[in-house]
Protein backbone atom coordinates (compact mmCIF):
# COMPACT_ATOMS: atom_id res chain seq x y z
CA UNK A 1 0.00 0.00 0.00
CA UNK A 2 2.98 2.18 0.30
CA UNK A 3 4.32 1.69 -2.49
CA UNK A 4 1.00 2.37 -4.23
CA UNK A 5 0.72 5.72 -2.44
CA UNK A 6 4.19 6.75 -3.48
CA UNK A 7 3.42 6.00 -7.02
CA UNK A 8 0.44 8.21 -7.17
CA UNK A 9 1.96 10.70 -5.33
CA UNK A 10 4.97 10.68 -7.56
CA UNK A 11 2.33 10.25 -10.55
CA UNK A 12 0.15 13.34 -9.29
CA UNK A 13 3.31 15.61 -8.87
CA UNK A 14 4.58 14.26 -12.28
CA UNK A 15 1.25 15.69 -13.56
CA UNK A 16 1.23 18.96 -11.89
CA UNK A 17 5.14 19.66 -12.94
CA UNK A 18 4.09 18.81 -16.66
CA UNK A 19 0.76 21.25 -16.09
CA UNK A 20 3.47 23.69 -15.13
CA UNK A 21 5.57 22.99 -18.07
CA UNK A 22 2.76 23.12 -20.75
CA UNK A 23 1.78 26.40 -19.45
CA UNK A 24 5.18 27.90 -19.88
CA UNK A 25 5.55 26.27 -22.92
CA UNK A 26 2.44 28.42 -23.89
CA UNK A 27 3.29 31.74 -22.48
CA UNK A 28 6.94 31.56 -24.46
CA UNK A 29 4.93 30.89 -27.46
CA UNK A 30 3.25 34.02 -26.75
CA UNK A 31 5.90 35.82 -26.27
CA UNK A 32 8.40 34.44 -29.09
CA UNK A 33 5.09 35.58 -31.41
CA UNK A 34 5.01 39.17 -30.39
CA UNK A 35 9.15 39.03 -30.63
CA UNK A 36 8.14 37.89 -34.20
CA UNK A 37 5.21 40.86 -35.05
CA UNK A 38 7.87 43.31 -33.37
CA UNK A 39 10.39 41.93 -35.83
CA UNK A 40 8.41 42.54 -38.57
CA UNK A 41 7.57 46.22 -37.51
CA UNK A 42 11.10 46.73 -37.61
CA UNK A 43 10.60 45.05 -41.11
CA UNK A 44 8.42 47.47 -42.47
CA UNK A 45 10.51 50.17 -41.06
CA UNK A 46 13.71 49.27 -43.08
CA UNK A 47 10.95 49.42 -45.94
CA UNK A 48 9.94 52.77 -45.70
CA UNK A 49 13.15 53.76 -44.96
CA UNK A 50 14.24 52.08 -48.14
CA UNK A 51 11.47 53.70 -50.28
CA UNK A 52 12.24 57.40 -48.90
CA UNK A 53 16.07 57.08 -49.83
CA UNK A 54 15.58 55.72 -53.09
CA UNK A 55 13.20 58.47 -53.50
CA UNK A 56 14.99 61.32 -52.75
CA UNK A 57 17.71 60.04 -54.31
CA UNK A 58 16.57 60.27 -57.16
CA UNK A 59 15.35 63.96 -56.85
CA UNK A 60 18.33 65.06 -54.97
CA UNK A 61 21.88 63.72 -53.83
CA UNK A 62 22.03 64.18 -50.81
CA UNK A 63 19.96 62.87 -47.50
CA UNK A 64 20.55 64.13 -43.28
CA UNK A 65 20.05 61.62 -40.45
CA UNK A 66 17.38 64.07 -38.78
CA UNK A 67 15.00 63.03 -41.93
CA UNK A 68 15.18 59.22 -40.75
CA UNK A 69 15.16 60.42 -36.97
CA UNK A 70 11.83 59.23 -36.38
CA UNK A 71 12.12 56.00 -38.40
CA UNK A 72 15.15 55.18 -35.98
CA UNK A 73 13.56 56.22 -32.73
CA UNK A 74 10.94 53.85 -33.58
CA UNK A 75 13.63 51.05 -34.34
CA UNK A 76 15.19 51.55 -31.25
CA UNK A 77 11.74 51.12 -29.47
CA UNK A 78 11.16 48.27 -30.81
CA UNK A 79 14.60 46.92 -30.12
CA UNK A 80 13.83 47.69 -26.61
CA UNK A 81 10.86 46.37 -26.68
CA UNK A 82 12.00 43.01 -28.58
CA UNK A 83 15.08 43.00 -25.76
CA UNK A 84 12.69 42.84 -22.64
CA UNK A 85 10.41 40.19 -23.87
CA UNK A 86 13.93 37.79 -24.56
CA UNK A 87 14.29 38.83 -20.98
CA UNK A 88 10.83 37.43 -19.94
CA UNK A 89 11.48 34.49 -21.99
CA UNK A 90 15.11 33.63 -20.26
CA UNK A 91 13.14 34.22 -17.07
CA UNK A 92 10.75 31.73 -17.12
CA UNK A 93 13.15 29.10 -18.69
CA UNK A 94 15.25 30.16 -15.54
CA UNK A 95 18.26 30.80 -17.80
CA UNK A 96 21.09 32.98 -17.25
CA UNK A 97 22.13 35.61 -19.88
CA UNK A 98 24.88 38.14 -20.06
CA UNK A 99 23.70 40.94 -22.34
CA UNK A 100 26.81 42.67 -23.04
CA UNK A 101 28.69 39.01 -24.13
CA UNK A 102 24.88 38.14 -25.38
CA UNK A 103 25.61 34.83 -24.20
CA UNK A 104 24.18 32.04 -22.49
CA UNK A 105 25.55 31.19 -19.16
CA UNK A 106 25.12 28.16 -16.44
CA UNK A 107 21.97 28.72 -14.24
CA UNK A 108 24.07 28.55 -11.09
CA UNK A 109 26.29 31.65 -12.59
CA UNK A 110 26.49 34.82 -10.32
CA UNK A 111 28.94 36.54 -12.79
CA UNK A 112 29.71 36.58 -16.69
CA UNK A 113 33.20 34.66 -16.96
CA UNK A 114 34.34 36.81 -20.12
CA UNK A 115 33.15 40.59 -18.63
CA UNK A 116 32.53 40.13 -15.41
CA UNK A 117 28.75 41.56 -15.05
CA UNK A 118 27.01 40.60 -11.90
CA UNK A 119 23.89 37.95 -13.75
CA UNK A 120 20.78 38.19 -11.59
ZN1 LIG B 1 29.53 39.21 -20.22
Amino acid sequence: MALLDKLSNTLSETTKILGEKSSEVVEINKLNLSIRKKQNEINEIYEKIGEYIYGKFKRVNFITKEELDPWLNEIDALEKHIESLGRIIRNIKNEKYCENCEIELEKDTNYCPLCGKHIN
